[in-house]
């Protein structure tokens, strides 16, 4: 019945978390702060097909800034703006959630949020030194609402 299709997503996005379901940080397309958005950066990030972008500094567990793909809308490529310029000046929050995160509450964040896509860490307390965040990767609204979907396609 629709009663127990809907209790059995529900108790799915109880009990799974982001980690379960998130795009791992070396499938994520990222280009780094000191990139210079010249003809080839350009044509990389449109032929990627993504919307959002994520930036990071040195090394990609280091996410500092995310790039929307219309923020290029009035780049000019000959100008060779450096990345910096545009993600300062839009200077798009970054969210940050832990990878227990359940997707109930992770639905919640997205429907509050403006922002549809978060990054995934947790804290990594396995080796001999201090505990340090570890980025996993990032997850989106599209990725908690499949998860949504697959589970109902599953219960019929
Ligand atoms: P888009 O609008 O860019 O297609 P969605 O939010 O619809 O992004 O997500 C579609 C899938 O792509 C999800 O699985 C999400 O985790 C993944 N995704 C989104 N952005 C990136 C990115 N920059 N690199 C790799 N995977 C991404």
């Amino acid at each position: 019945s629709e009663f127990v299709k809907e209790e059995f997503s529900r108790g799915m996005l109880r009990t799974k978390t982001v980690e379960d379901i998130l795009t791992p940080l070396k499938d994520c397309f990222m280009l780094p702060s000191s990139a210079v958005l010249d003809f080839s950066t350009m044509s990389e990030i449109m032929q990627s097909g993504y919307t959002r972008v994520p930036i990071y500094e040195e090394e990609r567990s280091n996410i500092v800034e995310i790039l929307y793909v219309k923020d290029l809308a009035l780049v000019d490529p000959e100008d060779c703006t450096p990345m910096t310029t545009i993600t300062k000046f839009y200077n798009h929050p970054l969210h940050f959630v832990f990878n227990d995160t359940k997707l109930d509450a992770m639905l919640e964040e997205f429907k509050k949020g403006n922002s549809h896509m978060a990054i995934v860490q947790k804290v990594n307390n396995e080796g001999e030194g201090d505990p340090f965040y570890e980025v996993l990767g990032l997850v989106t609204l599209e990725d908690v609402i499949e998860e949504i979907i697959k589970s109902e396609i599953l219960d019929e």
